[in-house]
């Protein structure tokens, strides 16, 4: 099994077409974005909406990075707490921003909604579990900070979590009616083909190869053709190959897995979440479980699966299933996949100016289809000229090398391996 693959549960079960359209000339557009995940369709679909001529250039085909490969919760904020958001970026910034994602679950659901996007789109909740009294803590933490600022986030205790999820072992949970869960992939192809309604033009299997500014036009070569931009903007995340390797250090690398049963029966499905909530924990290597419309127990956590210890995970897998729903009794795990993450030095997504004209936004750090939405929409509106740099969500700065990166990412995987060996112990 190999990464290139993407192998996901989404991209096996997807209805919605992949088609592969290479930029085979030369061609003038006003902006050019690179990357076809959330991010660059959302920016897309927004300057098209606003007649501007955009082009977008995908290496492989739509949401072939995180896109395609997440969990598919529509969460609101960040993994940061809003205060300490604030503290990160400064307070306008983090009002904005915390505000803008506050409501980001809100647009997503709306986008699909007007666009008619069929992605299993569910919008009954999202369950944060406390796996112990110092988890319920954060959790409580949290809830303080993000009610102050007018949601109406619920605790719920350990008989009302078990309740919604079947779940033992857990000691409670927020309840954030904000969010929902989707088919993520579907999401991706969904915005893309709104935006290409819209007028974008979008040329798949077409990595950018270069990118280069002569006389205050970017050339960005592919390698069957040359496309010219007044404006850039770089939307690649964790999966950017290629060019701009300034971008490269601004980013830990770290990998989450996850595996999917077939469908379950009804009877297993209700000592399986049946609250049908998207759901993940407070552990420090987190866990995260869901069902999908066709009633798959899907769960996942922090790791690589593309290494030699991947066999390691479905007797993990299996453990966690037998010790916190053991009246679903033993599954078989027919899909099993990963996707990069990009962490950011704090956790908070970057935005970057790279040159004049040329920006990128990444670093979502596992919190992404919310954000990228709303987030590429932010930057689609800067470089239309329609809100000043002052008024963005994020401050635009160069980019900053995160320091021990290579330390970092070893810690991330290392520390996934030991949590999962010392699951099977206890
Ligand atoms: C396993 C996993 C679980 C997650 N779960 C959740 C979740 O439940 N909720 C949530 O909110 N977030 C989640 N996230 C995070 C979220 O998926 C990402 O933040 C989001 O998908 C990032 O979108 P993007 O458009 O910025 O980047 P991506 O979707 O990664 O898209 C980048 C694209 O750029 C393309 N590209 C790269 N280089 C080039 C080039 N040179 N030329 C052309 N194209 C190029 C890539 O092929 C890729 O398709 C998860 C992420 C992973 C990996």
């Amino acid at each position: 099994m190999t990464e290139q693959e993407n192998n996901s549960l989404w991209n096996l079960s997807r209805h919605s077409k992949v088609e592969i359209n290479i930029l085979n000339e030369e061609l003038k557009t006003d902006v050019a974005i690179i990357g076809g995940g959330f991010t660059g369709t959302s920016a897309a679909l927004r300057f098209a909406e606003s007649g501007v001529d955009v082009t977008l250039l995908e290496a492989e085909f739509n949401g072939f990075g995180g896109s395609g490969r997440n969990v598919g919760l529509t969460n609101a904020g960040l993994w940061k707490n809003p205060d300490e958001v604030e503290k990160i970026v400064g307070k306008p910034y983090g009002e904005r921003l915390n505000a803008l994602l506050a409501d980001a679950p809100s647009l997503v659901h709306q986008l699909i909604k007007d666009h008619d996007i069929k992605c299993e789109s569910l919008r009954n909740g999202s369950l944060h579990l406390a796996h112990s009294e110092k988890g319920m803590d954060s959790l409580k933490y949290k809830l303080e900070q993000v009610n102050a600022r007018g949601a109406e986030l619920e605790l719920l205790d350990q008989q009302e979590t078990f309740k919604l999820t079947a779940a033992e072992k857990y000691i409670g949970s927020i309840l954030d009616k904000r969010a929902g869960t989707i088919q993520p992939l579907e999401y991706c192809h969904g915005l893309m083909q709104a935006a290409k309604m819209a007028g974008a033009k979008i040329y798949t299997g077409t990595a950018a190869l270069d990118i280069f500014n002569v006389s205050g036009t970017w050339y960005i070569k592919t390698e069957k053709g040359l496309l010219k931009a007044d404006k850039v903007l770089v939307a690649t995340n964790a999966y950017l190959s290629n060019i701009l390797p300034e971008l490269k250090s601004t980013f830990t690398p770290m990998y989450y897995c996850q595996m999917a049963t077939d469908p379950l029966t009804d009877e297993q499905l209700d000592n399986y979440l049946p609250g049908k909530n998207g759901t993940w924990d407070t552990r420090l290597v987190m866990r995260s479980y869901r069902t999908d419309a066709a009633g798959r127990l899907i769960i996942g956590t922090i790791g690589n699966i593309f290494i030699d210890k991947a066999p390691l995970f479905s007797s993990w897998a299996d453990k966690m299933v037998r010790d916190t729903f053991p009246i679903v009794g033993p599954v078989e795990w027919t899909y099993k996949w990963a996707g990069r993450i990009a962490c950011s030095s704090n956790y908070v997504p970057n935005f970057h100016e790279l040159g004049n004209g040329l920006y990128s936004i990444n670093g979502f750090s596992g919190r992404g289809i919310s954000p990228g939405t709303a987030l590429g929409r932010e930057m689609a509106d800067f470089m239309m000229d329609k809100i000043k740099a002052e008024e963005l969500p994020l401050p635009l700065k160069s980019p900053e090398k995160v320091p021990f990166n290579l330390l970092r990412e070893a810690f991330y995987e290392t520390g996934s391996q030991l949590t999962r060996i010392q699951d099977h112990i206890i």
